[in-house]
């Protein structure tokens, strides 16, 4: 899907929610939409102060909350950096496949992982409160290389 498609289907799901999209929350997706991999919300910062001089730490950090809360943006913890979901109208949980050579992240959607992982922990009583997994590696190209 192209950017501004992307970016189309966002605005509409927003106006379907009743939340606000606004011009720095998209300046985010569209950098993300843009960016290859995943990018760090430093990088997102010195993008968007070439377009809005005055951006600061809190306004990235407050753009990427609504993102995430959302279900726009997936958080890769073992990079500390930001993906955009490939389909997050399902706002759904992720599993990442994350190469340690090259930095590139693809993402899974497998329901199946989710609910195992799910039941596996209601068996010991635990309540999960971030349900991402990521599995590090290397990426089909790195290992060709
Ligand atoms: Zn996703
Ligand atoms: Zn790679």
């Amino acid at each position: 899907m192209s950017d501004s498609l992307l970016l189309e289907q966002a605005r509409m799901l927003c106006q379907d929610k009743g939340v606000r999209f606004t011009t720095v929350r998209e300046q985010v997706f569209s950098l993300l939409a843009d960016s290859n991999g995943s990018m760090g919300a430093y990088d997102l910062l010195t993008q968007l102060q070439k377009t809005d001089a005055k951006a600061k730490p809190p306004t990235i950090y407050r753009a990427l909350d609504f993102l995430l809360e959302h279900g726009f943006v997936h958080k890769v913890e073992s990079q500390n950096a930001y993906v955009l979901c490939n389909h997050f109208a399902e706002h759904h949980k992720a599993q990442l496949l994350i190469c340690d050579s090259c930095g590139d992240v693809q993402e899974m959607n497998s329901s199946a992982i989710s609910k195992a992982l799910l039941t596996a922990a209601k068996q010991r009583d635990f309540k999960i409160v971030e349900p991402t997994i990521e599995a590090h590696g290397l990426c089909k190209k790195c290992q060709q290389n």
